[in-house]
């Protein structure tokens, strides 16, 4: 088959490609560079002509995937800011980009992608969590965020970032399906709600600056970014960027998943496991462990919870767990930085 992946320079969109490619399948990815297309298709040089790319640059412009549609019969729908830097201007910086992004994806699917089949789009566990709800609480896929979309008409520029990318992605994942619901396409969609994700990179990353926001996270752990004293303390949940790509994946695949949200997660996550992880790994580099905080090992907290037990079981998802996603991205940041 052939599969369409938006926003295929990122940490999880390379992951799908990779994983797509490795399958057989044909993969054609939409960047907003040149520069990120040739990255990518030097990366996946040995797989031919199977991956190849398309520049689409603005995520909101009518139109922009009318073209890229065309002759795939899948579509994995990545592209969506996220990152916490509004300046002032959550709807511009992070809402629209999300919502118009997602609504101008699924018209050109579905005025032009006569072949598509499958939608799927990359939700989050944004779009599941409501902080408003008493912790802990334990959601799962029936549950959606409530309170950070209401905040966008109440708060407006006065919104935070954190609350307005979780806004950005509820109501991205309601404009999805929203529109099958109006439009009854001729093909079915499906969403993976991951929590935090993390573990090796393979996406270009040209300065550690501009690392993705979830993967950025442990590097600032790795290179002194936290004292003990200023560890931060509840987290929430994580799963592994091969989990997600999994997901992705089999939530394309297989029949049962069409009209279903996937949450998948191989369980919480506190900075403190990541402290404890890296002093009693045999693999961390050194450096890495000598800038890591010691904080309160073995510290338990409690937080909210989400279950990831769905994805497992109609995905066929059989999840990393946290000290085989934190020690392979410790390998990968290693490599990355021998290399530059
Ligand atoms: P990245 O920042 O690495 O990837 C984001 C992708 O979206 C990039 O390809 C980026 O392009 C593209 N993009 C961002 N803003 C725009 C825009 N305005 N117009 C066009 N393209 C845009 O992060 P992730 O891989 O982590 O994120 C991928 C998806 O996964 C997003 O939908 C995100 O919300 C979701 N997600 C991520 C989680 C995580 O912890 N990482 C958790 C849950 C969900 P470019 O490379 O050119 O910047």
């Amino acid at each position: 088959s052939h599969v369409l992946v938006t926003g295929a320079s990122g940490f999880i969109a390379v992951w799908c490609c990779h994983q797509l490619l490795e399958r057989g399948h044909r993969v054609r990815g939409t960047v907003r560079s040149q520069e990120k297309g040739e990255y990518l298709a030097a990366l996946f040089q040995r797989f031919g002509d199977k991956f190849s790319f398309v520049i689409a640059e603005d995520l909101e412009k009518p139109g922009v995937f009318d073209e890229a549609v065309k002759g795939v019969d899948g579509v994995l729908h990545t592209a969506s800011p996220f990152h916490f830097n509004i300046d002032g201007d959550p709807l511009g910086k992070l809402i629209q980009p999300a919502v118009n992004g997602t609504r101008s994806v699924l018209r050109s699917i579905k005025d032009h992608g006569t072949d598509v089949k499958r939608v799927v789009v990359t939700s989050s566990f944004a779009a599941i969590l409501d902080s408003t709800r008493p912790v802990p609480t334990a959601f799962d896929e029936k549950d959606w965020n409530e309170s950070s979309p209401a905040n966008v008409d109440k708060l407006g520029n006065k919104q935070d970032g954190t609350d307005a990318y979780r806004a950005s992605k509820t109501l991205a994942e309601r404009a999805a399906w929203d529109f099958v619901e109006a439009e009854k396409p001729q093909w079915d969609l499906a969403t993976i709600n991951p929590p935090l994700v993390l573990g090796p990179l393979l996406h270009q990353v040209k300065s550690p600056e501009s690392l993705n926001t979830s993967a950025g996270m442990v590097w600032k752990i790795w290179h002194g970014g936290f004292t003990n004293d200023e560890l931060p303390g509840p987290r929430g949940a994580v799963v592994d960027v091969r989990d997600v790509a999994a997901g992705h994946v089999q939530a394309l695949l297989r029949a049962d998943a069409a009209g279903q949200r996937f949450a998948t997660t191989s369980g919480g996550l506190t900075w403190q496991a990541v402290c404890d992880i890296t002093h009693a790994s045999n693999s961390i580099p050194q450096q890495y462990k000598d800038s890591t905080p010691v904080g309160n090992p073995g510290q338990k907290v409690v937080q909210h919870t989400l279950d990831g037990s769905k994805a497992a079981r109609v995905l066929g998802i059989d999840y990393y767990t946290l000290h085989e996603t934190i020690n392979d991205m410790a390998t990968s940041f290693a490599d990355y930085e021998k290399r530059n």
